[in-house]
């Protein structure tokens, strides 16, 4: 088959590689679409603290059933989107549904293959609980946003966005857009994002109900200043890693207010720099999030699929397996938002 595969930091190639085999008591299936995610471009870039080379990238997942090994209700030809965890189903953190904090979790695309290929080998463990069927009709490529959509969703459990919560998003590319369309469907009270870049602004003005405030403009600091306002907004999310969580961070919040930690911080960024003493008295939380549960994941997709959040207008590229450079490369120009690498897309050539 053929598979994008990354042999060294920086080394992707388009390769022929051996057809996987459907795994004893899982199943074998043709990859449809693959959305590329930052962790990809990182990973291709820099590597990653969980992978494993040479590897396929790719865990933002859609796929066909070709065969399976168990008595798994599914069948040939159902098409289903991936939760890319394979966790124990045994340890406690398993055992309280907490499943992305298994301590034996591999993720698809980073300890296995992933969904940059052809077809996808998927393990026994994924059979329960981490293959979702879908709707018949269902856009694979949007179904390929219900990953990203459920870190989203666990970030936001964490950080409880609710009902009337004022929340500054730091970051505007598909993730911060993400975080914006599930806070308005949590019904928030405020949503600022503050971004830089003007394409992705422009497409947040048309497609959110957010307050976006570009930061490349000179004023762009007072006005975001003047937007939280001397109370404070009850939770800050971080979705870009050029955000430093310090006090001057902190001081953003209003009281009980919190600090969601969803992009991995840059190099520097994540060192002796929290205020400890605001922590203690304004009864401050700053929280982790790193990637979603199964039961997150289900949950992104029946957001999706049901049009509860509409997502399709994140995908500003698309192309096949052949243009997959060219979806990194849209990814990492950050000038539009999401790319998607879609199996049976036609390039034309033409144009
Ligand atoms: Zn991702
Ligand atoms: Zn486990």
């Amino acid at each position: 088959m053929k598979a994008a595969v990354l042999k060294a930091p920086g080394v992707m190639e388009q390769d022929d590689v051996p057809d996987p085999v459907t795994p004893r008591g899982g199943a074998l299936l043709e990859i449809l679409a693959c959305a590329v995610c930052g962790t990809d471009l990182k990973m291709r870039e820099h590597g990653h603290r969980d992978l494993d080379l040479p590897r396929v990238l790719g865990h933002e997942i859609v796929a066909k059933i070709v065969e399976v090994d168990s008595d798994s209700s599914l069948v040939e030809g159902d098409k289903v989107q991936l939760w890319p965890g394979i966790a124990c189903g045994k340890c406690s953190p398993c055992q309280r549904g907490a499943d992305n904090l298994c301590p034996n979790v591999k993720i698809l695309g980073f300890n296995c293959d992933g969904g940059f290929a052809q077809f996808l080998a998927l393990p026994r463990q994924s059979l329960s609980g981490g293959v979702n069927l879908l709707p018949p009709g269902t856009d694979p490529c949007l179904a390929a946003l219900a990953e990203p959509l459920a870190c989203c969703i666990n970030g936001q459990e964490q950080a409880r966005v609710g009902q009337g919560s004022r929340v500054l998003i730091y970051g505007g590319g598909p993730i911060g857009a993400l975080h914006a369309l599930l806070a308005e469907h949590h019904a928030s009270e405020k949503i600022i994002i503050a971004e830089k870049n003007p394409d992705r602004i422009s497409l947040l003005k048309k497609h959110t109900s957010a307050i976006v405030v570009d930061l490349a403009e000179e004023s762009g600091t007072a006005i975001l200043a003047e937007e939280i306002g001397r109370a404070g907004v009850d939770v800050i999310i971080t979705a870009t890693p050029e955000v430093r969580t310090d006090g001057d961070l902190l001081k953003l919040l209003s009281p009980g207010g919190r600090v969601c930690i969803f992009s991995g911080p840059a190099f520097g960024n994540y060192q002796e720099i929290i205020d400890i003493r605001s922590i203690h008295y304004h009864q401050l939380a700053v929280i982790g999030a790193y990637g979603c549960t199964s039961r997150q994941n289900r949950q992104a997709v029946e957001l999706l699929t049901s049009g509860m959040i509409k997502a399709d207008w994140l995908i500003t590229k698309k192309t096949n397996l052949d243009g997959i450079e060219d979806a990194f490369s849209h990814s990492s120009q950050r000038n539009g938002m999401k790319s998607v690498v879609c199996m049976s897309y036609r390039i034309d050539k033409s144009s």
